[in-house]
């Protein structure tokens, strides 16, 4: 395969951006290579500035539930387009895509739409605080909800501790609000929420983690979650950014029959476009500004492109075949890994969840961030560029999640699993 045109802009964007790049996964640094260009994509495929076409299971970071390009998407996207870009006043695409999310999540009686899944996160935990009147915040080891001052901590494994910012520039006061728990952990839960529960203004959490891999609950552990957090009085915020719309079309909170106090959306409800999304009871919500003391705004904020793009994604799924096709693509890529696994035995653990997926590389069971910690990353790396120069590109680290779309097919999934077994294969 031949890079030369993006190696050739990569050597530009080093002297242009920090790292080379405007978010750092794209640098792949951390499976040891430079990264491609895309200069599009239609489909499951990417096509870089190079030619080369790949199988995407990236699909913008799960934002393209059906694919690249999607006509539904792109249409409503162009025909918005006309009208104008950005109005920085209402109008009425806000109306109809907060009335499609509200009906399909009933813990959301009222919505507020930002930029980014960040931007959500950093308001949900403000909200908590200004509503709760406590300062306390509690999260998981390994769970990501954006770049947030005092989201960005975790802990050492397995310990219950007050957090240590991932960051510089946090401050160590603010990172001492935050609380780190140990996923799937339930003691130490429990114990948490004896030590700090009172003062604490909200659990925060993805309900299947997958930005460790994929690291789904044990069974009763979201519910311990809510016994816990409700005898306390602590609100529970469900970051469905990752999983709102896809595990199905109510999210996970549908899935495992919980209601939250709070969602957190991003992704999916943008069909590409940036948007983020907070929701939740009227009580809570009705605390922001212009109501209420909690001061939350956004130039662009429901921003008429971003809208009519996330209405036509949510139309389309809201007619719900996508998830039961998504499923049966998740299952035939898990049988033929389990077909794998029986014939290589190969060190590796292949964790699915509806249409999100990881390999983690290790003979050891994953249940919680410091077991992913664990991984042989020097093999993730040789298996993702392997996979990669097969033309099928993967998150490029081994703490990430990868993605199925409506627009991939049984045949995708079949080439992957061939690729897999004829990679692992030359690894043993
Ligand atoms: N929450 C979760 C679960 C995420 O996976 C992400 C991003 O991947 C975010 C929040 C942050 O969203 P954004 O990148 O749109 O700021």
């Amino acid at each position: 395969m031949v890079f030369s045109l993006s190696e050739k802009l990569w050597n530009q964007a080093q002297e242009l951006f920090p790292g080379g790049v405007n978010s750092p996964v794209r640098s792949f640094q951390s499976v040891g290579r430079h990264p491609f260009y895309v200069s599009r994509a239609k489909g499951s495929k990417l096509f870089d500035i190079d030619a080369n076409c790949y199988t995407d299971y990236v699909c913008s970071w799960g934002a393209l539930i059906h694919g690249h390009c999607y006509s539904p998407v792109v249409r409503a996207i162009n025909e918005a387009l006309q009208n104008g870009t950005s109005f920085g006043a209402n109008c009425p695409l806000e109306i109809r895509l907060a009335q499609l999310i509200r009906s399909a999540m009933p813990s959301i009686e009222k919505i507020r739409f930002l930029n980014s899944g960040t931007e959500a996160c950093m308001t949900a935990i403000r909200l908590a605080r200004g509503f709760s009147r406590r300062e306390k915040i509690m999260k998981f080891e390994g769970c990501y909800h954006g770049h947030v001052d005092s989201l960005l901590v975790k802990a050492g494994s397995g310990a219950l501790t007050t957090g240590i910012p991932d960051s510089e520039g946090i401050p160590a006061s603010l990172s001492a609000l935050t609380i780190i728990l140990p996923w799937n952990d339930e003691e130490k839960l429990i114990a948490a929420f004896k030590k700090y529960g009172r003062e604490t203004a909200a659990i925060i959490l993805e309900p299947v983690p997958a930005n460790c891999g994929l690291i789904p609950p044990k069974e009763g552990f979201l519910e311990s979650i809510e016994t816990q957090a409700r005898a306390y009085g602590t609100l529970i915020i469900f970051d469905e950014v990752i999983t709102g719309f896809r595990l199905s079309y109510g999210g996970a909170q549908a899935l495992f029959g919980i209601k939250p106090d709070l969602t957190v959306l991003g992704k999916i409800i943008g069909g590409g476009l940036p948007v983020g999304a907070i929701g939740g009871k009227k009580e809570i919500m009705d605390s922001l500004s212009p109501l209420g003391k909690v001061y939350q705004a956004g130039t662009l904020s429901g921003n008429p492109l971003a809208m009519a793009s996330g209405i036509a994604q949510l139309e389309e799924l809201q007619k719900g075949h996508a998830y039961q096709y998504l499923e049966n693509l998740g299952q035939q890529l898990e049988a033929g890994m389990l077909e794998i696994q029986k014939k290589l035995s190969y060190p590796l653990q292949f964790h699915r969840f509806g249409s999100l997926f990881s390999f983690f590389f290790t003979s050891k069971k994953v249940t919680s961030a410091a077991d992913a910690y664990q991984v042989d990353k020097k093999k993730f790396s040789s298996f993702f560029t392997a996979l990669l120069s097969s033309r099928i590109f993967i998150p490029p680290s081994p703490f990430e999640t990868a993605f199925l779309s409506t627009a991939h097919t049984e045949s995708d999934i079949d080439e992957l699993l061939k690729i897999v077994y004829d990679t692992l294969k030359q690894m043993l």
